[in-house]
């Protein structure tokens, strides 16, 4: 199957060439690769041929922290609708976290996950394994028999680990067989069950508050750590100011430490939470960490800007309405973010000229897989043809039709932005298609 797509642009860094300069391409694929790019027409034989009308070509999005729900916890999502919200994002390579029910602490729900996305067949879908059985922190799982069933990463991701021991115990087995540990950073003896931020909003709702130190305890543990034991280890979801300062001295020591950050994190704070009509606060705004101060976020912005920031993450958490709908200290944590995430980015920080093109790419793809080895992130010819086509001049809603995941608890539902998602090919196949080619 040869498929030739006309009349796109791209830039030239994303065709492993210096420059931000966009370029107009043809770019043929044959089977699963890039099997020759040019600037001016390439002249063979196809099977299909796609009018790009003009739209942005980008390599295939990784999103490092998805929960697709599967299995056990289907009616919020499963790995088939998972994937299809993925490719609507743009995104063709997402890592999924264990806290399934059962929970993938061992080979055999690992490689049901890995087989069931292959399957499906629309996205990659990487497992996780649990660094501790069942996520509650004590006994450490059978590593080697998740790395071989599939899990690319180890994580207890939704909880801490709590005991230091355990944790270091975690990052001595990982290092050995050469896999990241990626840390949900809270502490429970400073978060106490809270729902939101602690500070003057939860005071006013009188809502019980996540303190910030929860989060940097837990990095500062990490980080230190990595620098004894020589594991990589990844920060999920940074969103305090002091948590941040932890992960710069780290990589300072040149310890391997990386850190991503979500679009919420950067974009809303917990006075943005809005009331409902009963007066309390809307639940699809909470998620774990929460939305934190003002401050806390402008940290995350020139984390992102000045280098800090590794990728970008969405931390993808479906639950159904009724569940949202209820008042916010008895809702779950966890918010949707595949289908906003790049135009969010793309709007908010590329088209108002905060940051280039490049760099948002770079973070959603060529970084965010090379956390976990994977090679990603150009169009070049030869590597595989997981390729998006990004429509960046067009402004449209996020409605709650717009979603292909089966929740919709989304705090951006109403926000108009550019960089909607017109065409997905993962491995050379159309697997979203928005412009009827
Ligand atoms: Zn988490």
């Amino acid at each position: 199957m040869k498929t030739l797509i006309k009349n796109v642009k791209t830039t030239k860094h994303l065709l492993g060439q210096t420059g931000d300069d966009f370029v107009s391409v043809e770019l043929l694929v044959e089977d699963k690769l890039i099997k020759s790019i040019s600037e001016s027409s390439i002249k063979v034989e196809v099977d299909q041929t796609i009018d790009g009308n003009g739209y942005f070509i980008s390599p295939g999005l990784c999103d490092p922290q998805v929960h697709f729900r599967e299995p056990g916890l289907e009616y919020k999502e499963d790995i088939e609708s998972g994937s299809k919200a993925a490719v609507k994002g743009g995104f063709t390579t997402v890592i999924s976290m264990p806290n399934t029910v059962p929970t993938a602490d061992n080979a055999d729900v690992v490689s049901m996950m890995w087989e069931k996305s292959q399957s499906v067949g629309i996205c990659r879908v990487y497992p996780t394994g649990a660094v501790t059985m069942g996520l509650v922190g004590n006994d450490l799982p059978n590593y080697s028999a998740m790395k071989e069933a599939g899990a690319i990463a180890f994580t207890d991701d939704g909880k801490g680990v709590q005991k230091e021991a355990v944790f270091k115990a975690a990052m001595i087995e990982a290092q050995k067989l050469n896999m990241p540990v990626l840390d949900h950073s809270e502490d429970e003896s400073l978060s106490l069950g809270g729902s939101i931020h602690q500070g003057e909003i939860s005071n006013k709702y009188d809502v019980k508050g996540i303190n910030s130190d929860s989060e940097a305890a837990h990095v500062e543990r990490g980080c230190r750590l990595s620098g004894e034991t020589g594991c990589h280890y990844h920060v999920l979801h940074v969103s305090t100011k002091k948590s941040i300062d932890f992960v710069k001295a780290a990589k300072a020591n040149g310890y391997k430490v990386t850190v991503e950050v979500s679009p919420h994190h950067l974009l809303l704070c917990d006075e943005d939470i809005p009331e409902k009509e009963d007066g309390s606060l809307d639940a699809n705004w909470k998620m774990n960490p929460p939305l934190r101060s003002k401050e806390d976020r402008a940290a995350c912005i020139s984390a992102l800007l000045d280098g800090t920031i590794d990728a970008i993450a969405t931390d993808h958490a479906p639950h159904a309405p009724d569940e949202k709908s209820m008042h916010i200290e008895a809702a779950p944590f966890g918010i949707i973010g595949l289908e906003t995430a790049f135009p969010l980015v793309y709007t908010n920080f590329v088209k108002s000229q905060k940051m280039s093109l490049n760099k948002c790419i770079d973070l959603m793809s060529k970084q965010a897989g090379g956390l976990f080895g994977l090679e990603m992130g150009r169009l070049t010819e030869g590597s595989v043809a997981d390729i998006v086509l990004f429509d960046m001049d067009n402004e449209f809603e996020v409605t709650d039709n717009y979603f292909a995941s089966k929740s919709k608890n989304s705090p951006f539902t109403g926000d108009k932005l550019f960089g909607l998602t017109k065409l997905t090919l993962f491995e050379g196949k159309i697997v979203y298609n928005g412009m009827n080619v």
